[in-house]
Order: C-alpha cells, then sequence, then structure tokens
C-alpha cells in the first residue's frame, strides 16, 4: 500500500487549535471574486444567479432571510409549506431573501456534494455530552434531513435534474484507532436502541475486493447530489406557492440591522442598495454569521472555516470504482464519483474535499476568503486518490477544477438553532427579539441544516401567533438557543 499524503490521528490537535484562533475567529462579510466551484460555475448551472440584483429593492417583509444557502431557502420552502396550515400566519407571507454575492454562492454552492447521515459515528461522544437521548436525536435529525429531500425529489420528479444517487457511502479505516472507536460507536448505538442493519463492518480484503483498496471499512447508506440545483428546485417550488410573496435579492450584502421603533416592523436590514423593514431576521449565514452578530465571534461561537475541493478525472471506468461515497482519515477527507453516461466505458470525475489538517496551527479556523486556494492542501488532494487506490487514479494527474468554500465551525460541531441570544448578555434576549439564526454545522450541514431551518420557521410562524413552539422529536435539544 502506497504511504498515505496526510497527517492521520491529528482530531485531537484540531480540538485544540479552536482555543486559539487567528483574528479572534472572527468573519467578514463574503469577500468578492470567490473562486469557481464546479457546482456553481458549470454552463447553465446557476439560473438564479443575478436574480434581483438589479432594479428596486423590495423595503418591506414579513421576514427577512440573510443568506441564500441550503439554509435560507429551506426556511423559505418550509415557509410556503406551513402558512396556512392552521398557523394563522397572513396569507401571503412577505419572505424577502438577501445574499451578498450570486444566488448560493456560500458552502452549499461549494461542498462535497454529500446528502449523507453520519449514522451512529461519534455516539459515544455525543452520548458522553448530551446523554442518550441526544445522541440518537443527533442520527435521527439527519435521517429526517435525508428522508425529507428524498421524498420532496421524488414526489417533484427531481431525482435526476439534480443528479441524485443514492450509492452508500464507504468509511475507510486507516488506523487501529479508528477501528476502534468505529465499533465503540456501533456498539453504544446499538445498546442505546438504534436500528443499524443498514451498517456493514468490511474487512480490509472485503473492501480490496469490493472497492479496490486494502483498508478495514463501514459501509452505510448514503446520498450525493448536486446541491446547487436542489437549492434551486426548493427555491422555485417555494416561489410558485401562493403561501408566499418571496423575493430573491442577490449581491446584496445585509451590512447592518438595526432596531426600528417609529413602525410596526422591528428591524431595519440596511444594504448598499437601501434598507429592508421587516419584524422577523433569519440569520442564514453560516460562516459569515459573526460579521452581522459580533457576540458570535471566537470558540464559543460560530468560526470561519476554509475548505477546499478538486474536481479529478479518474483513471477507471464508473463500473470499477462503484457508486459509492467515501470518508476517510476522521472525516478530513471526503469524495463520490459523478454520475456518467456509461458506466461501463465512462471515467467519472471525482469530487474530492480535504486537506485541512495540513495547515498548520490553525487547520484554517477564522479564515474567511474562498477567493483563494492554499497550494499545500491543493498538493495534497492530487496525491490523495492515488495513493489510495493507487490502479485507478493516475499519479499527477491535474485537477478539471479547485475551488474553496466557507464552513461555520462550532466548538461542539453542532449548530445553533433557535431566538439570536448572547448568553453573556442577561438584556439580550430582548434586544435582539425576532432575530434567529440557524448556523454552524461544522462541515457537516448537508443532512442538518434543511431539518434545523424547518425548525426555525416553525419557530418564527408560532411567534407571529403568539403560540408555544414544541420541538420536533427528531432535534437534538443541545442545539436550540434557548431551552
Ligand atoms: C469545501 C466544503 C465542503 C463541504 N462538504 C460537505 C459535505 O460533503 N457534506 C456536508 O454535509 N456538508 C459539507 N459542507 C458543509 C455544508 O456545505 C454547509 O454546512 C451548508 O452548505 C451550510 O449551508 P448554509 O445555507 O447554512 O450556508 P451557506 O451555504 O454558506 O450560505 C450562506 C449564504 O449567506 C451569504 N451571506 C453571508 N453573509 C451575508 C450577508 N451579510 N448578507 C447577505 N448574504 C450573506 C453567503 O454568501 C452564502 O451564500 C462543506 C462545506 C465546504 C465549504
Amino acid at each position: 500500500m502506497s504511504v498515505l499524503p496526510v497527517p492521520l490521528g491529528v482530531a485531537a490537535d484540531e480540538q485544540a487549535a479552536f482555543s486559539v484562533l487567528p483574528n479572534g475567529g472572527r468573519a467578514s462579510l463574503p469577500v468578492l471574486g470567490p473562486t469557481k466551484s464546479f457546482w456553481i460555475n458549470s454552463p447553465g448551472a446557476n439560473p438564479l444567479a443575478s436574480e434581483g440584483s438589479g432594479g428596486p429593492l423590495t423595503s418591506d417583509a414579513d421576514v427577512c432571510i440573510v443568506g441564500s444557502g441550503i439554509t435560507g431557502v429551506s426556511a423559505a420552502y418550509h415557509f410556503s409549506q406551513l402558512v396556512g396550515e392552521g398557523t394563522g400566519a397572513q396569507k401571503p407571507l412577505k419572505v424577502v431573501i438577501l445574499e451578498a454575492r450570486d444566488f448560493c454562492s456560500g458552502a452549499t454552492g461549494r461542498n462535497g456534494g454529500h446528502l449523507t447521515p453520519h449514522s451512529c459515528f461519534d455516539f459515544v461522544k455525543l452520548e458522553a455530552t448530551f446523554g442518550r437521548d441526544e445522541a440518537l436525536r443527533g442520527m435521527a435529525i439527519e435521517e429526517h434531513t435525508a428522508r425529507s429531500i428524498i421524498d420532496i425529489l421524488q414526489r417533484d420528479g427531481a431525482e435526476k435534474a439534480v443528479d441524485f444517487v443514492p450509492g452508500g457511502r464507504t468509511i475507510l479505516l486507516f488506523t487501529e484507532d479508528e477501528v476502534h472507536a468505529a465499533k465503540a460507536d456501533y456498539d453504544a448505538a446499538l445498546a442505546a436502541g438504534a436500528d443499524l442493519s443498514n451498517v456493514t463492518f468490511l474487512t480490509a480484503e472485503e473492501t480490496k475486493a469490493r472497492y479496490g483498496t486494502s483498508y478495514p471499512a463501514v459501509h452505510t447508506p448514503g446520498n450525493n447530489l448536486w446541491p446547487l440545483k436542489l437549492v434551486t428546485h426548493l427555491f422555485q417550488h417555494a416561489q410558485s406557492s401562493p403561501n408566499l410573496n418571496l423575493t430573491l435579492h442577490t449581491r446584496t450584502p445585509a451590512t447592518s440591522i438595526q432596531p426600528i421603533s417609529d413602525s410596526a416592523r422591528r428591524w431595519q436590514v440596511e444594504t448598499p442598495r437601501g434598507s429592508v423593514s421587516c419584524t422577523y431576521v433569519l440569520h442564514a449565514s453560516n460562516g459569515y454569521s459573526s460579521a452581522l452578530l459580533p457576540h458570535l465571534r471566537g470558540p464559543n461561537g460560530i468560526v470561519p472555516t476554509r475548505g477546499q475541493i478538486i474536481a479529478l478525472k479518474a483513471d477507471a471506468t464508473a463500473a470499477r470504482l462503484t457508486t459509492s461515497g467515501y470518508i476517510a482519515n476522521e472525516g478530513f477527507e471526503y469524495w463520490f464519483p459523478r454520475p456518467v453516461e456509461d458506466p461501463e466505458k465512462d471515467a467519472p470525475l471525482v469530487i474530492l474535499g480535504g486537506g485541512r489538517e495540513l495547515v498548520r496551527p490553525h487547520f484554517e479556523f477564522g479564515e474567511v476568503d474562498d477567493s483563494k486556494i492554499d497550494p499545500k492542501v491543493g498538493e495534497v488532494l492530487r496525491k490523495f486518490l492515488p495513493s489510495v487506490f493507487p490502479e485507478m487514479y493516475e499519479e499527477g494527474r491535474e485537477p478539471e477544477m479547485e475551488w474553496t468554500g466557507i464552513m461555520g465551525f462550532t466548538k461542539s460541531g453542532d449548530p445553533f438553532v433557535g431566538p439570536v441570544i448572547d448568553s453573556s448578555d442577561p438584556e439580550s434576549a430582548r434586544a435582539h427579539k425576532g432575530q434567529y439564526i440557524s448556523a454552524g454545522y461544522s462541515g457537516h450541514g448537508m443532512p442538518r441544516a434543511f431539518a434545523c431551518a424547518e425548525a426555525v420557521a416553525q419557530m418564527i410562524l408560532s411567534d407571529m401567533e403568539g403560540k408555544e413552539w414544541t420541538p420536533p422529536e427528531w432535534l437534538p435539544r443541545h442545539y436550540l438557543t434557548q431551552r
């Protein structure tokens, strides 16, 4: 087996790096001129890229959503589903989405394309930190998210339009410690009553026969898709609903949020094009959240963190590679082969992310500039797949594309969902009344953000009606900003 080009067993170093953040871990607004991603910059992929960037700005709304990634658009989608469902919110609800750059040009337009629940992995840590029920909910929210998205795609016959592939996921275990940790997670989840009938451990020989690499592994259900196309589909669905008056203004950054005292609306969201008066604000800006919410700067908040991806042509057919997605090295590296016309003849493009662990001492924490790539990371990403699958990737082949994107990391690895509250300020809940957040997915947002936004949409509609909101069973209570 070739020598791997990445350091192994460094998750503890990564955790330690979180307490010494460059620049205090603060975010800026999204930078201009981001790197070009396969998802955003393939021809015709982003029909809404510049939607609402010209003409008059919507000046009044019930809800102003900051950010047009999967969180912001999922919230709009859920408003379109929930308004009128006995919520008493006035129809049509006026919702505006402000997006600093092109539509969906943040992490959702730049990620690894996986929509895969993490299954029981991390169960031991979650159970030790938050208890058994919460560890089970940590699994439940991911199942709920994937199931909900798949149901929508099937309902609308949109699987092909978003390149949906339920190809499963193979977790390669590079070290003995990783094998032990995976078994411990599995045993703990099983003891807690989780259904793990779809989780299969493979020996190195079995992995070699199935996938062509000699590491022990675990196989779980998993999916991949074109995230921007999913989000475009959800936006268009929401916009066509009679329950919503939904507008989108791209290339329109929210620069500050000021209280209004002399109007029926609570907040004035400032942009370079004018302001939007609204009653509710939803911060769906993930890694950028602390630019507008300074109390979220630093290790107890949401830390912008840069990830890097390459799109590399394989040197074997899709049939040989299989449709499985992969994750390895404690989650630092992840990849999957894109679908092809003829699996027996065509070699697929593989989307591979990772290499952050090469950047010391900060692991790309505090880095908000996705207009640049890191050459050290790029060098390692180029070597990674040829070293893991020597027969299936050509050494020295240059990627077709390479890009970066900004994730939002929290200390726990879990997001903040609910009313905006600065826990160090007793006045904060009152001072931020009507502002909500769903952000901080720590590089694992695809199987969580859609459902977290569903919960926040429910909270906002309940508040409009003066009703108490009851959390759905699948939502981990420790995600909530207010319990
Ligand atoms: C390189 C990379 C690889 C990843 N791989 C995976 C993966 O394989 N699987 C997985 O589950 N997750 C992955 N993630 C994480 C996942 O993409 C995110 O968790 C998820 O997309 C977050 O969605 P979001 O809508 O909350 O944030 P984003 O998609 O980042 O959307 C936030 C939007 O807000 C906009 N914005 C910010 N500030 C303002 C402002 N002041 N005014 C107006 N607009 C603003 C931004 O421009 C952006 O478009 C990856 C992320 C990256 C960057």
